[in-house]
């Protein structure tokens, strides 16, 4: 029996179409999936697209769920592009418009270096529509690199956008 299951924390985030119903839909399937269940969801937060993405985008809706899950963090990453696939995201090049991103901040206190996953995410600690929605949720919660606790990396970047009133 597992006597501990592990938590990991998944950003999600839309800039295209109905960016609530992108986010509501991404949190059912997480929910849905048989390996994983999602126990807390933070506010959603609106925020203008990052220095360096491409021209002519939206805002994005951006929020952070806590998981728990037995799925390992490679199988995660799968299912989480199968859901992003599922609705309608299409790689195309970098930092582009997107109706749905998934990203895995935190697995446990695990860092994993490997070609196709990186966590914690390498950009984590510097994004702020990342940092504040995990923070209302994972308080306290000390960065496996920085050794920093989030709360404190939160502090060290101007607020780059707003909470919504928009419910899940
Ligand atoms: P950014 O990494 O700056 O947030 P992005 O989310 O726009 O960029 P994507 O095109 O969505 O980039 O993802 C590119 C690749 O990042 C994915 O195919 C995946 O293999 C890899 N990746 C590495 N670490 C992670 C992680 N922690 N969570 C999600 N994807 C990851
Ligand atoms: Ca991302
Ligand atoms: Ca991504």
């Amino acid at each position: 029996m597992l006597t501990h299951m592990p938590v990991a924390y998944i950003a999600l985030g839309s800039n295209l179409g109905n960016r609530a119903d992108h986010l509501r839909a991404a949190a059912r399937a997480i929910d849905a999936l048989p390996e994983a269940s999602i126990t807390t969801k933070s506010p959603i937060y609106e925020t203008p697209p990052a220095p360096g993405s491409a021209e002519g985008q939206g805002d994005y809706l951006n929020a952070v769920v806590q998981i728990e899950t037995t799925l390992s963090p490679h199988d995660l990453l799968t299912a989480l592009r199968d859901i992003e696939h599922q609705h309608g995201r299409e790689r195309k090049e970098k930092w582009c418009a997107r109706t749905l991103d998934l990203d895995i901040l935190l697995y446990d206190d695990q860092v994993i270096d490997t070609p196709d996953l990186t966590i914690p995410h390498p950009h984590m600690h510097e994004r702020w529509f990342v940092l504040k929605p995990l923070c209302d949720i994972a308080p306290g919660t000390v960065h496996p690199h920085t050794k920093k606790s989030l709360d404190e990396l939160l502090c060290d970047l101007p607020v780059a956008g707003k909470r919504t009133k928009i419910t899940w």
